[in-house]
Formats: structure tokens, sequence, C-alpha cells
């Protein structure tokens, strides 16, 4: 794969799991890395004062249902490198439990976030990059947005309309530069699946013909690959990426 450095990357919910994993391996690949979730952790202190990555990472505490704080975040991150090359639409939220008896602020928690906050900040960073005529956007939506998983109607329903945007986007913007595609993991290993007990979580790994749970790793080298210059052709797709799972 051609490598390419020095691109000013912004990923949302970078401070854990499979965020943190992409944050790590545009770090690896040079370039700039701008990341926001509502709370720092130890991953983003270590990135904050390592001398080897201190000068090209910015972390800003914000929380990406709140529009005036992901405006900020956007200004706060051009202010600093001017451009934006690549957005990763990756902060997501999830609340387990059959529609039915769901709280109407759960609904609200996770279609603010994960379907009004993307939107948001897509608009923001794809009209900076509309001025440059140049651009990658990557959501990593979900295989439950295309199968559906029982428990998880809202949040099937955001992925599934994160997909949605991917392709009115990617043909909006397509004639400008701009590439917009997203990533449907299957289940990773992350905080967000440890509401899955080991019987599930066996499951899973049985019905896998790969045999494993997904790593962050293997999500953020697709997203690596969709966003280098090798991917030349691909724009308005979902890619699946769950082990075979739904094949
Ligand atoms: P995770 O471990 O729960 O991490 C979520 C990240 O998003 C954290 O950095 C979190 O930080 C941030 N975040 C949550 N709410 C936020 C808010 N309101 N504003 C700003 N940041 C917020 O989840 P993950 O498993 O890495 O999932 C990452 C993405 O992959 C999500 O979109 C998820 O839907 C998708 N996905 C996950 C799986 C899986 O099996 N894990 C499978 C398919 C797709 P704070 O809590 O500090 O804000």
């Amino acid at each position: 794969m051609t490598v390419s450095t020095g691109r000013v990357v912004i990923i949302t919910g970078g401070s854990r799991g499979l965020g943190a994993g992409i944050v790590q391996s545009y770090l690896d690949s040079g370039d700039r890395v701008a990341t926001c979730a509502r709370s720092s952790t130890d991953e983003i202190e270590r990135w904050t004062n390592d001398p080897a990555t201190a000068g090209r990472f910015l972390f800003r505490a914000v929380d990406l249902s709140n529009r005036e704080q992901v405006d900020a975040f956007v200004k706060d991150v051009t202010d600093e490198w001017d451009v934006v090359d690549i957005l990763v639409n990756n902060a997501g939220v999830a609340r387990d439990g059959i529609l039915a008896l769901t709280p109407d602020d759960d609904v609200d928690t996770v279609i603010d976030l994960n379907l009004k906050g993307t939107l948001h900040i897509s608009k923001l960073v794809s009209r900076r990059m509309l001025s440059r005529g140049s651009g990658h956007i990557i959501s990593i939506s979900s295989i439950v947005g295309l199968s559906g998983y029982r428990g998880l109607a809202v949040y099937s329903a955001t992925k599934a309309a994160m997909d949605g945007m991917t392709r009115a986007l990617a043909r909006e913007l397509g004639s400008r530069g701009i590439f917009v595609n997203s990533v449907a993991p299957g289940y990773l290993r992350t905080e967000m699946s440890h509401g899955l007990d080991e019987g599930q979580l066996d499951q899973i790994v049985r019905r896998t013909p790969a045999g494993r749970l997904g790593e962050p790793a293997d999500i953020a080298r697709i997203v690596q690959f969709l966003t280098s210059p090798d991917n030349t052709y691909i724009t308005g797709q979902t890619i699946v990426a769950d082990g075979g799972l739904t094949a």
C-alpha cells in the first residue's frame, strides 16, 4: 500500500476501543490526528505527552451531540492545521433493550450522537473539503444496520441511516474529489461488546467463519486503505468487515 504522511485526520471517539485503534494507525503513518470524546483516558494522555506524537496530536473533551461543542472542536482543528483531509465518524453509543420498553431518553441519546452528531460534523468538515476539492469521509456503521439485531432497534436504525448518508454524500461530493464510504464491522472486542455475556460471545465466534471476534486493528487497516492514495475508485460503499459472519 502507498503510505502518505502528514495528512490531517479527525477521528471522533478516539479515546478507547476502535477509535483508539484508528488514532494509533494514523499516528503510526506519520499523520496529524485530532480526536474528541467526553472524557480523557490513559491513551489520550500518552499521545498528548509522548514526544513522538505530542506535536501532531490534538484532543478536546467534546460531547458530539452538542452542536456548539462540535463547532468549537472543528474550529480548533482548522485553526491549528488549516485543513482536514480525512474525517472518521467513529464515536457511537448503543442502548440494549426491546423497543417497546425503551425510554425516550435512550432513543434520543442514541440518535443525537450516532445520527445527528455524525451528520453535523460531516456537514462542517465537508464544507472545508469542498473548498479544497479533496478529502475522505468514513463512517463506522455496523452489520446490525444491515441485518438487524434483537434489542438494538434504535442503534440499528442509526447505523442503517449512516450508510444512507454515505451513499447520498458520495453522490453529492464525488465530482468535487471527495470520497465517502462506511465500514460495517461485526463484533469487536471493545467496551461496547462488554454487554454481551460469554455465551453470546461464544455463539458469535462459532458462527464466524474467521473463528474469532474482530480487533480494532482489523478495521483500522480497512479505514487506512479506503483513505489512502490507492483507493482511486471506491466511493459510496459500505464495506462489511465481520470475519464472514453475515456471508
Ligand atoms: P466504545 O469502546 O464504547 O468507544 C466509544 C467512543 O466514543 C469512546 O471514545 C467514547 O468516549 C466516545 N463517545 C461516546 N459518546 C460520545 C459523545 N456523546 N460525544 C463524544 N464522544 C463520545 O465503542 P467501540 O466499540 O470502540 O465502537 C466504536 C464504533 O464502532 C461505534 O460507532 C460503534 O457503534 C461501532 N461498532 C462497534 C462494534 C463492537 O462490537 N464494538 C461493532 C460494530 C460497530 P466517551 O465515553 O468518553 O465520550
